[in-house]
């Protein structure tokens, strides 16, 4: 709209112009070289105009002349770099198919077409690595260490290699380096965390998980649960080199983090039970029973007791399972220290009270042991050692990633290296044949042999079970 009304005045002002011109004649004379020209003062106007458009469009052809190559080469540049792109695209597409000469061909291509190393680096190096050729992978990952832009993707790269090849010492530095460049990195941190904590780096471990929390990687309960887990592992370390007040004070910094961490409930009892502070041993233990029921807590309470005979010893068993009456931990012990005093009623009292929900391993051997000792019953005794054979084993420290199941607890797993991954429970990996085998009927009848074999007949079932079992007394 204002453009219009804009040509519309300029228009109008020009014709004006012309009228103007047209109505004052005038008359100009020229005399140059010869030659004279006589003319009126509008038409000079005009031909000044003509020349100086005529100039203008000179001058701009010959700008296009001269900027003409510039242009070509930036064009061709942009194309260029498009195809560069494209190849870097393909390329990183093929290696996460998988597609290792793809990718391998795909890098080559970018390399030529694009003068930017950092750029197609990574490419290269990770097209090498599907190649199976780590070396190559490992020179393209340290060149782009040297180049700030590319460095920690270089360092990371560089770490994977270290990993997976296990050389721990240069996975640490590496990480470490990392790190530094990348404190709130969660990856490295955690990184870090676990290499330090696989090659025993326990008092570092602390300090990277401390840092962790202050970044806010991990939870308040994590962190203190991790604390818990390194003090507890530095108080074992102390205590089998002779450091007991360390050992000690470690253990009573990981209870204090974590109350639940039964092993180093243990850790503390026992180191006072040993320079006589029984109190206080047998009031963590009565604490810890309340949370956290677990069978190596009852020893130590009948010592923090001191129990001197084996009543006392079911005295003190039947005061701590009321600090968590009905648990099935609670009506073993006290089952197992009415067994060993030959108190048979009561024993059988409380196993009655589990073996309803509970038929494990453990508490099948003690049905059998007390069959055999209260009435004499072998054959009742040996049904339950048969039933124990196929029962759910006894809990121990079972690895929740691998499954790698031990007696002793310890800070990261035996097997896979897991940091604090052991749970007590029933292992995985042994499951009760009855429950692979629903036609199984429930044994009827046992006969024993001569030759000291036992036959079960089961229910509804002329299938019969032969097999070799040893007399329970045997087995004790
Ligand atoms: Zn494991």
């Amino acid at each position: 709209m204002w453009k219009a009304l804009r040509y519309f005045l300029i228009i109008t002002a020009l014709a004006a112009g012309a009228a103007w011109l047209a109505d004052q004649p005038g008359s100009v004379s020229l005399e140059w070289a010869g030659y004279q020209i006589d003319t009126t003062f509008g038409v000079l106007a005009i031909g000044i105009g003509a020349i100086a458009v005529l100039s203008a469009l000179l001058y701009r052809l010959w700008l296009f002349i001269v900027r003409a190559p510039g242009s070509m080469r930036i064009a061709w540049g942009s194309r260029k770099r498009n195809k560069g792109f494209q190849a870097l695209t393909k390329g990183m597409v093929a290696v996460a198919a998988g597609d290792a000469e793809e990718a391998r061909k795909q890098a080559r291509r970018a390399e030529g077409i694009l003068s930017d190393p950092p750029l197609t680096m990574l490419l290269s190096a990770q097209a090498a690595q599907l190649n199976g050729d780590e070396r190559a992978a490992e020179r393209f990952f340290k060149a782009m260490t040297e180049n700030n832009e590319t460095e920690f993707l270089g360092l990371r790269g560089l770490l994977n290699q270290a990993m997976a090849r296990d050389d721990m010492g240069e996975a640490v530095a590496l990480a470490r380096r990392a790190h530094r460049m990348k404190p709130d990195s969660e990856w490295v941190s955690q990184s870090l965390f676990e290499l330090q904590t696989r090659s025993g780096q326990w008092l570092d471990a602390g300090v990277t998980v401390r840092e962790a929390a202050r970044n806010k990687h991990l939870t308040h309960e994590n962190s203190r649960r991790r604390q818990a887990v390194l003090s507890y592992q530095l108080s074992m370390n102390a205590e089998s080199s002779g450091d007991h007040a360390e050992a000690l004070k470690q253990a009573r910094a990981a209870v204090d983090l974590d109350a639940t961490l039964v092993p180093a409930v243990l850790g503390v009892a026992r180191s006072w039970i040993k320079t006589g502070r029984l109190r206080k041993a047998a009031s963590m233990i009565e604490k810890a029973w309340g949370r956290t029921p677990h069978p190596d807590l009852v020893i130590l309470y009948s010592d923090s007791r001191a129990a001197k005979n084996l009543l006392e010893v079911v005295k003190a068993v039947e005061r701590l399972a009321g600090f968590n009456p009905g648990h099935v931990e609670s009506n073993l012990a006290v089952a197992r220290a009415a067994l060993d005093a030959d108190l048979w009623g009561q024993a059988r009292t409380h196993l009655d009270a589990i073996h309803e929900n509970d038929q494990s391993a453990r508490v099948c051997r003690m049905m059998a042991e007390l069959e055999e000792a209260e009435h004499n019953d072998l054959a009742s005794s040996r049904k339950w050692l048969v039933q124990a054979s196929i029962a759910d084993p006894d809990p121990a420290y079972v690895c929740g990633d691998c499954g790698n199941t031990v007696r002793n607890w310890h800070a990261t797993c035996d097997n896979c290296n897991g940091f604090d991954r052991y749970e007590w429970r029933v292992p995985p990996h042994a499951v009760r044949v009855d429950k692979l085998l629903p036609d199984v009927e429930p044994i009827d009848a046992i006969e024993i042999e001569d030759d000291d074999s036992v036959t079960l007949i089961e229910h509804n079932s002329t299938d019969i079970i032969d097999t070799q079992i040893k007399p329970f007394s045997a087995e004790k």
